[in-house]
């Protein structure tokens, strides 16, 4: 048995001892007890259904589901925890991670054996969110009192059955993060409970059925703030692009945007009298500095066409702005319908450049390659498809006349100070010799922070050939 195991075991034992879970409906509280208030009262609830993540995966729309199991308990006041179990399929290890709110405070832990940490900001907010959400009476309490115009509230019977808070998502406009709840039985205990979230960087639906319920006191020491705190881990909520980007020449024509605040690298490619402009990453804020910072250099070339290697937040979230820009978006078949849908996402509450001045979106595709030229430089767009082990369709992009390739999350990273190749180096490099391509140096996207941002060809097969096989 592993310390996860055993934690959880303990974890049980202790719940058991608390109070024994009564079986889903199986609840029949004396009168005295319906008159209570449930938003006072100590609560435990089980739940376990699917969640049905959208992330980086093959293609555009693409779900995995994952088994979920969530415990939630409060003491009815203004402490309350989530463990939440999740487990990709059968074969694959559960992991538990746990959610501590504390008043105010917002505590998270990955596994039983992992440190805690505090939440601030927006993963505070998520967080509080998501403990509430599996207990109706406290969501709804929670959400009456923060009296924000955002939220509403629907309820049948005197108990919640529906919690809405519309939000601005920075990549997908007004989004609504929402719970759901549908009862069968008398008493405070949902039958089922449905929670739509969205992040940064995915989103996710969450459909449970409720296993057990109990309104018996819960154990202290589940509730209890942790007295060692670790610093909150890297995360891409809190990550915003704060500065202009600092341009840097790479080679004749090839400029690089280096967004260190989101760890990512954009390329402007420079024509006679047009631009082309590769990866924007993650919001349509982020695809409006980008332009800024390329309008002051080149106040008089026009972003004509702009090209992402994925679909992936990271090089299509800033794609608005550039949309706004009127340049046309040139991309493989598998993401033309992404790409459309992306131009037409509602953004009332913060209206981006393109919502307060809409155009309609160009699209150009190619299955294999693409290229774009003049006299002064050449750019050609190569779909590496599959082979990429990351997306079905996946875009490198070749400079002949620079002997430049500009590729992401297929070179190298620097892993506690020692640069080495990452784990798609040698299916890259492998390529190049294949196809012939007359490739001197590799410039990457991602990772790029404290990354060294140039390599030659021979530096990575070095790298490649001293790694471990
Ligand atoms: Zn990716």
């Amino acid at each position: 048995m592993n310390t996860l195991q055993k934690t959880a075991l303990v974890f049980l034992v202790a719940l058991n001892l608390s109070g024994v879970a009564s079986s889903r409906g199986g609840t029949d509280p004396a009168p005295a007890e319906t008159k209570r208030d449930p938003a006072s009262a100590s609560t435990r609830i089980e739940y376990e259904g699917t969640l049905l993540l959208e992330g980086h995966f093959r293609r555009p729309g693409d779900l995995h589901r994952i088994h979920s199991r969530q415990v939630f308990c409060t003491d009815g006041r203004d402490r309350a925890r989530l463990d939440w179990t999740t487990r990709d399929d059968d074969d694959s290890a559960p992991v538990t991670e746990t959610f501590l709110v504390v008043g105010d405070r917002v505590f998270h832990r990955d596994a039983a054996e992992q440190p805690w940490s505090a939440y601030t900001g927006v993963r505070a907010r998520l967080g509080r969110l998501q403990v509430w959400a599996g207990l109706p009476a406290m969501l709804e309490r929670a959400g009456r009192s923060e009296q924000d115009p955002n939220v509403s509230l629907r309820s049948a019977g005197g108990r919640l059955t529906n919690f809405t808070r519309l939000k601005a998502h920075p990549r997908l406009g007004d989004v609504r993060d929402s719970v759901e709840y549908s009862y069968l039985a008398a008493g405070p205990a949902p039958d089922s409970m449905t929670m739509t979230l969205y992040l940064r960087d995915s989103n996710w639906r969450l459909e449970q059925r409720t296993k057990s319920f109990t309104s018996e006191p819960v154990a202290d020491a589940l509730l209890t703030p942790p007295a060692v705190l670790e610093p909150a881990p890297y995360s891409e909520e809190d990550e915003t692009l704060v500065a202009m980007p600092p341009l840097k020449a790479i080679a004749a024509g090839l400029w690089s945007a280096e967004l260190t605040d989101i760890d990512s690298r954009t390329l402007i490619v420079e024509f006679a009298d047009h631009l082309a402009v590769i990866e924007v990453a993650v919001g349509s804020a982020n695809g409006e500095r980008i332009v800024a910072a390329v309008r002051r250099k080149w106040p008089g070339k026009p972003i004509r066409y702009v090209l992402f290697s994925h679909y992936h937040p990271s090089y299509t979230g800033g794609l608005r702005a550039l949309v706004a820009e009127g340049a046309t978006v040139v991309t493989t078949p598998g993401n033309e319908e992404f790409v459309r849908h992306v131009a037409v996402l509602p953004f009332r509450i913060q209206p981006d450049r393109l919502a307060r001045q809409p155009r309609p979106v160009k699209v150009v595709t190619f299955a294999d390659r693409y290229e774009l030229a003049d006299s002064t430089n050449r750019l050609v767009a190569i779909n590496y498809g599959e082979r990429s082990q990351h997306t079905d369709e996946f875009v490198l992009f070749w400079f002949p006349q620079q002997k430049v390739l500009f590729e992401t999350e297929h070179g190298w990273v620097r892993s506690n100070g020692t640069l080495r190749a990452g784990r798609r180096a040698k299916g890259l490099l492998g390529w190049l010799d294949e196809q012939g391509l007359d490739v001197e140096r590799i410039v990457q996207s991602f990772p790029m922070r404290d990354n060294e941002a140039v390599l030659t060809r021979e530096q990575l097969k070095s790298l490649v050939a001293g790694r471990a096989p």
